[in-house]
């Protein structure tokens, strides 16, 4: 990376975080030990929910919800077309067959009316993922979900520290997903967890993430026995001490990251709100918006610079852009597993040609803030001594 490039995203650690690890590299148990369970509580704590289960990163926590939920092959598993390819491999990691539902224009939130139209006799779960940060619409989920009998999964990586009708995200589904990677809302360099508010299922997890063995390394070594019975074949899953420690002290500045992400949010909101050009995806009224992502839409038509001309030239003027994502079924393995499976999810695939995730992280000032959107109108918008249709400012 250049070293002057603003990233779209970056991890904020500072003495307490490099302390916290120090502390517990220097302790007992480097792995299975006491700051896993307290990690485990304090993140129940912050998201209000009854158990969290922690394990190495959000596509093992995706994975042992499906696991936990019973999704096994001949099961399809409805997850959205626009999302991190994470969410549908999970579902072919249980043997299942994932299907694309398509996402709502203004926000990229599955579409709850398109979700029961991808229903058969095979779906097992729908999967709701939290775009940029943004609560999906939990009320019409539940509805169908309980209607179909279907279990309803969380893929809430993008949105830890949001709430839903003053819900917290982590309570709003059977089985709610986190990713505690780099760029996430806050980090455990790699790392997930799973809440649920179903203790059996809590318990599945428990084990799943440790081979499928029903007792942990420092139970025996409490109760003074070596015997173990493994139940099901889990996998190594697990979250180390030394990252749990980092993800404590990292949980104590989660409200402040979530104010800070608001803010800037905020101020690109305003910058922006008079161009006619970049339009930013909708944040709705009964939902707050844990602003992991700020995506715009750039409605350049088909006269203006394409939003990969946008993209190139923002990242040549050292603005780290970066586009979430393309949609799920258009990578070579999903068209292999699906078929092709084009124009049934018409909004995933027209936002794909137009969406741009501006730079957003605690940290980013409003210096910074404006240089982005300075530059990026500048591109959009380029002044009279550029050719028209170039796209590109002279220089
Ligand atoms: C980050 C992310 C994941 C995967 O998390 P990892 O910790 O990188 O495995 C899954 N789904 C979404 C939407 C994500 O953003």
């Amino acid at each position: 990376m250049r070293p002057n490039m603003l990233p779209y995203s970056k991890q904020i650690i500072d003495d307490n975080d490099i302390r916290a690890v120090v502390d517990a590299l220097e302790s007992k148990w480097l792995t299975t030990g006491p700051m896993v369970e307290l990690f485990e509580v304090m993140f129940c704590e912050a998201t209000g929910s009854a158990n969290a289960v922690a394990v190495s990163s959000g596509t093992a926590a995706l994975h042992a919800a499906m696991f936990a939920a019973g999704i096994g092959p001949d099961d399809e598993v409805i997850v959205p077309a626009i999302t991190f390819v994470a969410t549908a491999n999970a579902a072919v990691y249980c043997g299942a067959t994932p299907v694309f539902a398509d996402v709502c224009k203004d926000t990229l939130l599955i579409d709850p009316k398109d979700v029961v139209r991808k229903i058969t006799d095979q779906t097992r779960a729908i999967v709701a993922m939290d775009y940029g940060g943004q609560p999906c619409d939990y009320r019409a989920l539940r509805e169908i979900a309980d209607r179909h009998g279907l279990v309803l999964i969380a893929d809430a990586c993008h949105s830890l520290g949001a709430t839903y009708h003053g819900n917290q995200v982590g309570t709003l589904a059977d089985l709610n997903c986190f990713s505690l990677h780099a760029v996430k809302q806050i980090t455990t360099g790699e790392g997930g967890v799973v809440t649920t508010h179903d203790s059996d299922l809590a318990a599945a997890m428990r084990q799943f993430r440790n081979h499928g063995i029903d007792s942990d390394h420092r139970t025996r070594s409490r109760k003074n026995t070596h015997a173990y019975q493994m139940q099901t074949p889990g996998f190594n899953y697990r979250l180390t001490d030394f990252q749990c420690a980092l993800g404590l002290s990292q949980l104590q500045k989660l409200e402040s990251f979530t104010a800070w992400r608001q803010q800037v949010a905020g101020l690109y909101d305003e910058l922006l709100t008079s161009h006619p050009l970049i339009v930013p995806l909708t944040s709705l009224s009964d939902r707050s918006n844990a602003r992991h992502l700020y995506v715009v839409r750039c409605e350049t038509g088909d006269a203006g610079p394409s939003r990969d001309a946008i993209f190139d030239q923002m990242r040549r003027l050292d603005i780290g852009v970066n586009v979430h994502y393309q949609p799920v079924f258009q990578h070579p393995f999903y068209q292999r597993l699906c078929g092709n499976i084009d124009h049934q999810c018409p909004n995933a695939e027209a936002a794909y040609e137009t969406i741009l995730s501006l730079p957003v992280f605690p940290t980013l000032d409003e210096n910074q803030v404006k240089r982005v959107v300075a530059t990026l109108a500048d591109i959009v918008l380029p002044s009279k001594t550029v050719q028209r249709n170039s796209g590109l400012i002279a220089g």
